[in-house]
């Protein structure tokens, strides 16, 4: 069965399991019984008792498909959600290497506009023009 828990504390209501323990409440969100309520165990599944009791009514089989089908897009969507924050990290990733090669290759036309600098400087003082830049 497939279920997402809430604590019971949140709902005002509250069952004791065969452990003497407060039952935690899950939400099934199983085809036939998606969307309604279950107390159960709190503690893990390997080393819980086997207590679990309905909260709410069967829900007619249309609402429960209905819920089962809506948990399914949603997953969905949170594949497809991860999926493009994946890509993109991937994409700004790429463009932080792409920025420190623009970032170095700036600093390699500056170097080179220094040193033209000093050339035509020093060509200039000495009276040499070697030739038209
Ligand atoms: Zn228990």
């Amino acid at each position: 069965m497939s279920e997402s828990s809430t604590s019971s504390r949140e709902s005002g209501q509250s069952r004791t399991c065969f452990c003497g323990l407060t039952s935690n409440q899950f939400t099934a969100t199983t085809p036939m019984n998606g969307g309604c309520r279950l107390f159960k165990c709190p503690r893990p599944e390997d080393i819980a008792c086997r207590y679990w009791e309905w909260r709410d009514e069967e829900l007619s089989a249309h609402v429960s498909m209905f819920i089962h089908t809506q948990k399914i897009s949603l997953n969905v969507i949170r594949k497809e959600r991860n999926n493009l924050k994946k890509t993109l990290d991937e994409f700004l990733g790429s463009n932080a290497s792409d920025l420190k090669k623009v970032t170095c290759l700036e600093k390699k036309v500056s170097n080179l506009d220094s040193n033209l600098k000093r050339w035509k400087n020093f060509c200039c003082c000495h009276g040499h023009f070697l030739f038209v830049l």
